[in-house]
């Protein structure tokens, strides 16, 4: 089993190099390394994803989004796809609050859902 040092993603043996980040893998990590990380937010567009993305970023908060595909909506007519906003779980708070500031500044809108 390896991991991505940068996203801290597991990977089968086998591969060499973490597609997302493009850094190569490393065998192991110790457990103080391996952070966990949890979908907080959901964002009602990419483009907001993105948007809080290097907000947090910005407050150092090392965060990744994740493309969930939903066809679970009879009444649209193809496939939906929603964001979310994948943060370290010792930073949930933060990012939460910071979240909600960019709603009230209407940075984003406020359709998108809290998760965690
Ligand atoms: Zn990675």
């Amino acid at each position: 089993m390896a991991f991505c040092p940068k996203c801290k993603s597991e990977f089968k043996a086998g591969i060499v190099e973490c597609a997302d980040c493009n850094v190569p893998l490393i065998g192991a990590l110790s457990m103080d390394e391996i952070i966990d990380f949890t979908e907080l937010y959901a964002c009602n567009t990419i483009l907001e994803a993105e948007h809080l993305k290097i907000i947090l970023k910005e407050r150092n908060i090392d965060c990744n989004l994740r493309l969930i595909e939903c066809s679970s909506f009879p009444l649209s007519a193809g496939v939906t796809s929603e964001t979310r906003l994948v943060v370290p779980m010792n930073y949930v708070a933060t990012a939460r609050q910071i979240i909600q500031e960019c709603i009230e500044n209407h940075e984003i809108s406020d359709k998108g859902l809290f998760i965690e």
